[in-house]
């Protein structure tokens, strides 16, 4: 591939305020580590409902942390108080970053950076969690893709090490270098991929993923021992199924159409069961029903 030339024109950011839209899963996560990290958060969402759920869940995985020792009473509560929440995107104006980690949809992503961008300062960064969308073309439908940048953290935000930073074609090297410190000062390490579809992470993970469930679908295992096979087998920490019960099949889903569509290979064709779980909105643990059923106490197998 030639070699990239960078712009760098334009000045780094230091993120203090940082707005987060969607609070769903992953936006959660995000309000948590910036606000345990001592930055001030704005949380969105669509539907009151799920910044109240969100608000909670912090608070109960904040409070998880004081009961293991790691945070005081007291971080508990200063983080907290420094998350607000933001009913408009006008209460975004005072963001240095806005990071979207709304539904995994190009088109509702698209409206989002549309809306959002005329309540912004002009030097204030914009970036996205998506799993695999083009960086690129979710930039061009913002004012300002010099200061736009993919950054894509993994589930659970709280536990996991790794955020990838991705480079859209106009993304210029202050924007990198301030997502990387801010990244730095979340205590997390990052790793630098060019914008091609589904990046470095689920480029890889979201076919293996996709592989069980055609496993699955032509009856070469049950749910259970194909994920007993890849946890003992494999070494993997859980189970294919397990994890994209934990992922989210919508997401699963909507990455491998990405895969699909983006790098025209049948190979990644996405599974006819996973798609049928999808269109009953058995998506997995967030509505309580996927690969498994986790109504009751124990997850049960739903094949
Ligand atoms: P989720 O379904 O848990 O949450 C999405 C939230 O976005 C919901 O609360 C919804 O109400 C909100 N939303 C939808 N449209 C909105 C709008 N127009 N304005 C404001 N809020 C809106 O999904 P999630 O798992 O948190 O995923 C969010 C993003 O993070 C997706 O782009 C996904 O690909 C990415 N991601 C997910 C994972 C994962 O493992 N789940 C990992 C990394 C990245």
């Amino acid at each position: 591939m030639p070699q990239q030339v960078r712009r760098e024109t334009g000045m780094g950011i230091e993120i203090k305020t940082v707005g987060i839209i969607g609070a769903g899963q992953m936006g959660t996560g995000i309000a948590h580590v910036c606000a345990a990290s001592g930055l001030d958060v704005r949380l969105n969402d669509r539907d009151s409902g799920r910044l109240d759920a969100g608000l909670a869940l912090i608070d109960a995985n904040l409070s998880r942390q004081v009961q293991k020792g790691s945070l005081s009473e007291d971080q508990r509560r200063t983080a907290l108080e420094r998350i607000a929440l933001a009913r408009g995107y006008a209460d975004l104006g005072p963001c240095d970053l806005v990071i979207e980690a709304a539904t995994e949809d190009e088109a509702t992503k698209r409206k989002i950076f549309q809306d959002l961008c005329p309540s912004l300062k002009p030097d204030a960064l914009v970036a996205t969690n998506t799993s695999s969308i083009s960086i690129t073309r979710l930039a061009a439908s913002t004012d300002r893709p010099d200061r736009f940048i993919g950054i894509h953290f993994m589930n659970p935000v709280p536990v996991m090490q790794l955020v990838e930073l991705i480079r859209g074609i106009a993304t210029e090297d202050p924007t990198y270098e301030s997502a990387k410190a801010f990244i730095g000062k979340l205590g997390k390490t990052s790793t630098m991929s060019e914008d091609f579809p589904a990046f470095i992470v689920n480029r890889i993970l979201l076919p293996m993923i996709n592989e069980a469930i055609y496993t699955l679908y032509e009856g070469v295992g049950s749910v259970e021992s194909i994920d007993t096979a890849m946890k003992l087998g494999a070494n993997h920490p859980m189970g294919p199924l397990q994890l994209a019960d934990f992922i989210g099949l919508d997401t699963c889903l909507s990455v491998m159409q990405v895969l699909y569509e983006g790098l025209a290979d049948s190979k990644y064709r996405p599974c006819p069961l996973l798609v049928k779980y999808v269109e009953a909105g058995w998506l997995g643990r967030k509505t309580k029903r996927g690969f498994y059923d986790y109504r009751g106490e124990t997850p049960i197998p739903t094949r």
